[in-house]
């Protein structure tokens, strides 16, 4: 493992290498970089939506230090996307695909508040491990480098531990809210999974990022079970 860059050793708190201040520094970074790259959504209606759905979930989520951004990239692909520092990006492609399924929606927002309260990125920061990316990125490693990591919507990936634990703070949020179904979530796994059959070309980006599988839906399912049993 290459040695720490001092940027991260300088915010170091809480146990973690990487200081919430750094997080929103390399997001901001990566963020201004795709809104850059990629069109967003300027729709007033839709975007109200969206963030009034992840401002609900914020609310009842874990990690409360930080400020959520919630936006739509008009981009055809079924995905969703989270930034170290609380930005979070749906793919408006996703939710045509949802087909007004709100729940369904604010379960996938939840599984992206989830990766930032759960600081997946900045536990992927501290590993300096990221698939496919190349190692001698990672050794030079700053915030420069981690933002354009971040920013490279195509490469970046969590662990399947990671997106399970995402799952499963996803259906928490959406219960403790009591103002969506967390049975949403499942239902956009079920979504995907007809999806995979009739329009594999949207959801590719989804499936290298977030592979689903009977396991997950089991998972996310019993998860719910114990939820609602009160565990
Ligand atoms: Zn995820």
């Amino acid at each position: 493992m290459a040695v720490m860059p001092a940027l991260f050793l300088s915010g170091c708190k809480e146990g973690g290498l990487v200081s919430t201040k750094d997080e929103v520094s390399i997001g901001q970074d990566a963020a201004r970089q795709i809104e850059a790259k990629y069109p967003v959504n300027r729709d007033l209606a839709l975007n109200r939506m969206i963030s009034r759905m992840g401002e609900d979930l914020v609310t009842v989520c874990d990690r409360k230090d930080i400020d959520y951004k919630f936006k739509i990239l008009d981009i055809k692909e079924v995905n969703a996307v989270s930034l170290p520092g609380g930005w979070v990006y749906v793919y408006k492609g996703l939710i045509d695909a949802m087909e007004g399924d709100k729940d369904a929606l604010a379960g996938v927002i939840g599984h992206e508040i989830g990766h930032v309260c759960a600081r997946h990125s900045a536990k992927m920061m501290e590993k300096e491990t990221i698939a496919g990316i190349a190692i001698e990125v990672l050794a030079k490693g700053n915030a420069k480098q981690w933002a354009n990591v971040f920013a490279n919507l195509e490469m970046l990936r969590y662990s399947r531990e990671d997106e399970y634990e995402a799952d499963r703070l996803g259906l928490r949020y959406t219960f403790r809210s009591k103002k969506y179904d967390p049975r949403g979530l499942i239902r956009f796994f079920r979504k995907l999974e007809q999806m995979e059959k009739s329009k594999p070309s949207q959801l590719e980006a989804m499936l290298r990022t977030h592979p689903l599988n009977t396991q997950r839906i089991q998972r996310a399912e019993s998860y719910l079970a114990s939820l609602r049993a009160g565990g």
